[in-house]
């Protein structure tokens, strides 16, 4: 995040918000926290960290981020995990758990004398949950935070994970319909984004016409754009689908945007796809950029007239609340933590299938007026919900509840 203190975020959300911040940690300070995860590029847990790890320092906290680390095998196993918990039918062989424990073990005899000592271990996702089996003589308190959309999961894999799971003291979901039977409790928090970052800085008119002009993108056509890593959960291929349909009667560009997290195995064989897909229509930009491109991301959402995130599931979407803060209405998929973010007719839309995103493109390319007073609401939603201060208020909440002893009198989902 380049060095940022507290304090520049003043002029975004104003005093008051910075001086609770400062008040609440006040009392946790010196506390040790330690986050993991398992990529420090590529998604939006590392897009989250990002920021969260050095403004917990600004405050006073010995805030830190660790990664696991692993070779193919163990990212495949996981992303089926990914997969199971959003709810596709994956196979969990014992030979799966097996790669899945043991990777994660190596990473234990480098993390656990780390971990062992920390006030507050918060780990991110299943990845590196195996983590707290590995570590017995753990002092502080240790929080599980799914990023992911888990409110249908494949059975078998939720089993399998929830077991793990349930030795952590709480766990922390985006939306409360993610919520599961677990025997701690469990708390909701909404992701967020750091308004100041180069993803969602402001932005000089040149930059963002040098970024079309480098991707050789019109700016005389309407640009609708899906920025996201090459998922199957993110249905770029639904998106082209759209788009041819929409394009008999409407000029304009499609640009789908993403790259690859280390974490994410399945990128490239998706990629194939929607290039193959998109390769009879030079209307259809298909853009593989490197992890670091965030200037290019935040010029391509400046630039673009819709922003669409059809997901078919999603735990929050910040790609989402970075058009939304852009001002821009997102046409997104009725799924997850979209539906947090997207408030039909006010915000955006949101649309069940290929059709019903063409239906909407078209609306909203016939009255600029609408557009424009959707945007509005929609940077005004995020500014008020889904910064990053916010998102700080409530993390250090929660742990001085934890440190006080009052799990079981915090309100809980
Ligand atoms: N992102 C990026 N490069 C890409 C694709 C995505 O930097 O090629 C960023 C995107 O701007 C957002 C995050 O990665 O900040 C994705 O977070 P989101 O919650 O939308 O999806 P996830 O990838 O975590 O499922």
């Amino acid at each position: 995040m380049g060095g940022r203190s507290l304090a520049a975020y003043e002029k975004v959300v104003g005093p008051v918000a910075i001086s609770q911040l400062t008040q609440l940690a006040r009392d946790l300070a010196g506390a040790r926290i330690v986050h993991v995860n398992s990529t420090r590029q590529g998604g939006g847990v590392a897009e989250i960290l990002d920021w969260l790890v050095p403004l917990m320092c600004d405050l006073g906290l010995d805030a830190s981020w660790e990664v696991i680390h692993g070779n193919q095998p163990f990212f495949n196993v996981t992303k089926s995990f990914h997969n199971g918990l959003q709810g596709m039918a994956v196979p969990l062989p014992q030979s799966k758990i097996d790669i899945y424990e043991s990777t994660v073990a190596e990473n234990a005899e480098r993390l656990c004398p780390i971990l062992t000592e920390a006030d507050f271990v918060i780990i991110h996702d299943p990845q590196p949950a195996f983590l707290l089996n590995l570590c017995p003589e753990r002092k502080g308190h240790w929080i599980w935070r799914g990023h992911i959309d888990v409110s249908h999961p494949n059975r078998k894999v939720w089993n399998y994970l929830r077991k793990i799971i349930n030795g952590y003291d709480v766990s922390i979901f985006s939306m409360p319909d993610f919520a599961q039977r677990l025997n701690h409790p469990q708390f909701i928090i909404a992701p967020s984004i750091d308004p100041l970052s180069e993803k969602n800085r402001e932005m000089s008119q040149q930059e963002i016409d040098r970024v079309l002009a480098r991707f050789g993108i019109s700016k005389d056509l309407p640009i609708l754009t899906q920025i996201s890593r090459f998922d199957r959960f993110k249905d770029p291929l639904g998106v082209i689908q759209a788009f041819k349909m929409l394009n008999s009667s409407v000029d304009a560009q499609l640009v789908l945007a993403g790259g690859t997290a280390t974490d994410d195995p399945e990128g490239e064989a998706i990629l194939e796809e929607v290039q193959e897909a998109a390769s009879d229509d030079d209307r259809i930009f298909v853009l593989m950029l490197p992890p670091d491109s965030h200037s290019t991301i935040n010029a391509l959402q400046r630039a673009s007239t819709i922003i669409i995130q059809k997901s078919l599931q999603e735990g929050f979407g910040l790609t989402v609340t970075e058009a939304m803060w852009k001002s821009k209405p997102v046409i997104g998929g009725n799924v997850g933590g979209i539906r947090l973010q997207v408030h039909n007719h006010h915000t955006g839309y949101l649309v069940d299938t290929p059709e019903g995103a063409v239906l909407r493109i078209r609306e909203l390319l016939r009255h600029p007026d609408k557009m424009a007073l959707m945007g509005e609401n929609a940077h005004e939603f995020v500014k008020q919900n889904f910064l990053l201060t916010r998102h700080l208020r409530e993390y250090l909440t929660l742990m001085l509840g934890l440190r006080r002893g009052l799990e079981h009198h915090l309100v809980a989902v």
